[in-house]
């Protein structure tokens, strides 16, 4: 008989909470090193490299674990989209604060004609 178990998207693996784990605990300690490459920390000291090939292929890790993405990939990714994000909100700040100035030396202009 079908569950709804038979229809459900696969559960969330250990490495992807990890991963999210590691961000949460260790995210402030990742660099970034080129486009799309990161020093991550390790659980046990050590760090690894992390690229996250922006210019295509396929992502890869200098750690041990051999899966086509380790939890170092994905905090990276998590850091990344973060540092992004926060990118994108600062532009939009002074984009607006530039208008905004550009609205206020308008003003005198407008005044004097
Ligand atoms: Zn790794």
């Amino acid at each position: 008989m079908a569950t709804t178990k038979d229809t459900a998207p696969p559960p969330t693996t250990t490495r992807e909470l990890r991963g999210l784990a590691l961000y949460r605990e260790h995210g402030d300690e990742i660099t970034h090193e080129g486009h799309g490459v990161y020093s991550v920390p390790g659980c046990s000291g050590g760090t690894y490299t992390v690229d996250l090939a922006v210019f295509g292929g396929t992502e890869s890790c200098s750690c041990p674990d051999r899966a086509p993405v380790c939890k170092h990939i994905i905090c990276a990714t998590v850091y990344r989209a973060t540092a992004r994000a926060a990118a994108r909100r600062e532009q939009g700040e002074r984009t607006a604060a530039r208008a905004r100035g550009a609205r206020a030396s308008l003003t005198p202009l407008a005044v004097s004609l």
